[in-house]
């Protein structure tokens, strides 16, 4: 698969001096995962799956959509070993997703794995989800006692119909008790997610803040992203963040957080805090330039950008046979191979992500195989 053409503009990263190509004494395995434009990666987003409960407009096509071939989804163990070798490369935080990652049926083996990882300085990684909520209630006990820190569950809206209508399954009940059951864990910071959504959403954001407020979490509005199935994304029809901004400050003063850094979202307090709402203005306002993410899709492909139309295939060198009296050797081989390609990966990141520019061409993959 051929680099997306891309345009410098506002967001984007320069090219650092040590862009030659070469490979540097910083590459070695365990030094930081360091970019040609001087962005250090210390997040990677894990996909369990690419299957959902749920078939949001946004994201999946109703039907015939071609899941991923169920021998190439990686096991428990090869998930733990990829993670292991991002976590001595200077990754910190792990944020498991799919589709939905509570589908897994070893999900909570799967935290209980990752949880115990540490970084080169002895630290624990930190353990983050994203999901729709709907298995929480039976499985937050477990994956708490396993070491899930972070909870982002996705609403959309708060009416039936609606929910109905934009998910293609009757289940807006049992999203609430999931975050109830989250709210109630006190899993802190709890994040809600919302793609903001022009004559479908758009008249809820005022009822989604205050229903987050009532449950201690932080709403978060995502602009609608080229990342659905069915490639239907029109940008004229993309809810803005100025748009978003204008009708939350007609109900709550807004105050910008400082401190962003590699964060996704923008943050404001309402009336002066301590509680806030959170923009991902990944359209509009791009924040490419601070970009410390990677991905690991279900399928064994490292991607440097949701945007990207080109993978870094690690099942090669996680399935590489090897002979039984070639093991040892073999194990600390293959951590290397996966650490050269995690390096290859972040070596290849472009400056931004170039939805803006007219030859933008959108990512064969939809979110839902992607890795939200
Ligand atoms: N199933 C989980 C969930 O519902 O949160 C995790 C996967 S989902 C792909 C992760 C996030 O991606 C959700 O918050 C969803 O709203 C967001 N998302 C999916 N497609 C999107 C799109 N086209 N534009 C913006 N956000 C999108």
């Amino acid at each position: 698969m051929s680099a997306v053409p891309v345009t410098i503009g506002v967001g984007m990263p320069q090219r650092s001096a040590a862009s030659d190509g070469r490979v540097h004494p910083a590459d070695a395995p365990g030094s930081p995962l360091v970019d040609t434009f001087g962005r250090v990666h210390r997040d990677l987003r894990i996909s369990l799956t690419d299957r959902c409960s749920l078939r949001c407009t946004y994201c999946m096509p109703e039907q015939g959509n071609e899941w991923l071939a169920r021998s190439s989804i990686l096991s428990l163990d090869e998930i733990e070993r990829v993670a292991r070798v991002a976590a001595a490369a200077g990754v910190t935080t792990f944020r498991l997703t799919g589709g939905e990652p509570l589908l897994r049926t070893d999900i909570v083996e799967v935290v209980r794995r990752l949880a115990v990882i540490e970084g080169p300085d002895a630290a624990r990684v930190e353990l983050a989800m994203t999901t729709n909520g709907i298995r929480l209630p039976e499985l937050l006990p477990g994956l708490i006692d396993a070491g899930l820190r972070r909870l982002n569950i996705s609403l959309d809206t708060l009416q039936r119909d609606r929910f109905r209508d934009l998910t293609r399954r009757d289940r807006l009940d049992d999203v609430l008790e999931g975050i109830a059951a989250a709210a109630a864990s006190g899993l802190r910071p709890l994040k809600l997610n919302a793609v903001a959504m022009r004559d479908v959403n758009d008249d809820e954001l005022v009822d989604l803040v205050s229903f987050a407020l009532d449950h201690e979490a932080e709403m978060r509005f995502i602009e609608q992203m080229p990342l659905d199935a069915g490639h239907t994304w029109d940008r004229s029809r993309m809810v803005t963040r100025e748009e978003i901004l204008d009708e939350l400050s007609a109900r709550w003063t807004l105050t910008p957080v400082p401190g962003r850094g590699g964060a996704p979202a923008e943050r404001w307090l309402l009336d002066g805090g301590p509680a806030t709402v959170g923009v991902i203005a990944s359209v509009t306002a791009p924040f490419c330039g601070d970009c410390d993410r990677l991905r690991l899709t279900a399928d064994g492909q490292l991607r440097n950008c949701l945007f990207s139309t080109t993978e870094y295939d690690l099942l090669p060198i996680l399935r590489a046979d090897t002979r039984p009296d070639e093991a040892n050797a073999a194990v600390a081989d293959i951590d290397i191979a996966i650490d050269g390609m995690l390096r290859s990966c972040v070596h290849g990141k472009l400056p931004g992500h170039a939805i803006n520019d007219p030859s933008f061409l959108q990512p064969a993959r939809g979110m839902n195989a992607i890795g939200g």
